[in-house]
């Protein structure tokens, strides 16, 4: 079946497959993407738990999986320096970022403009730059109110799949994997944080919902920047 066919019931699979299933049937989507994709797979990589498990196994996969970091003037110095650290390890890692000017405390007087123009933006430029025709990332659909109506392949934009290998991953499996693989991980999490973004725009929250830190006091709190949300091939500005 092509991967495009791809067709499941999410909440029975997130709650019945155990830890080493869900592993397997990780692996397995991503082993058949690059089947049909080869090189036009790239792995989205947010320097976050949830991308650095995706990106670990994107490389069990395959070491020649190329990914790529949008990063902006905004994100914590730890996340800068971890981000040094990937790109040394995996140099095939390339990163994009917008240095345009933008107005002071946009992302509190308009944080849906500010991600548009710091993380939109470099990730369409990502994508039409690889050449990517498949894009892997580390979406999962318990880490908040947002993430639940997600698939394990979806087509947005036409001519642009995009896999969520680890939708059905707990947050407690995430850890798991981490730490069995010994993968690196952002230092920020032995902070407290449980969702990594921007600096202004992340805070360190407990409960149900991971996100629930993400952009605190807007009406964007424990939402989206929009790489997941807008079309990323066929857009207009
Ligand atoms: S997360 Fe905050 S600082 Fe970063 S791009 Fe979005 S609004 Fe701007």
């Amino acid at each position: 079946m092509p991967l495009a066919a791809v067709e499941t019931d999410i909440k029975e699979l997130v709650e019945e497959l155990n830890f080493k299933q869900k592993v397997d049937r990780s692996l397995d989507l991503i082993e058949q993407a690059y089947k049909e994709y080869g090189d036009a797979l790239v792995v989205a990589n947010s320097l976050g738990k949830d991308s650095s498990a995706v990106w670990d196994l994107a490389k069990r996969v395959s070491p020649k999986i190329r990914g790529f970091i949008v990063t902006t003037r905004f994100k914590p110095p730890e996340t800068k320096q971890f981000m040094a650290e990937e790109v040394a390890r995996c140099p095939e890692l390339k990163v994009f970022s917008n240095d345009e000017k933008i107005p002071d405390k946009l992302y509190e007087t308009d944080p849906d403009k500010c991600c548009d123009i710091l993380k939109v933006a470099p990730t369409r430029q990502a994508i039409k730059e690889m050449s990517v025709k498949c894009w892997i990332t580390g979406l999962r659909c318990t880490e908040g109110r947002t993430r639940t109506n997600f698939k394990e392949v979806e087509e947005l934009d036409k001519g642009l799949l995009k896999l969520n290998p680890i939708l059905i991953w707990y947050e407690r499996e995430i850890w798991e994997y981490l730490a069995l693989n010994e993968v690196p991980v952002n230092p920020l999490y032995a902070e407290g944080y449980r969702s990594l973004g921007c600096g202004p725009c992340t805070k360190i929250t407990q409960g149900a919902d991971e996100r629930a830190g993400r952009w605190i006091g807007t009406s964007k709190c424990g939402g989206e920047c929009g790489i997941h949300t807008k079309p990323l091939l066929n857009y207009q500005i």
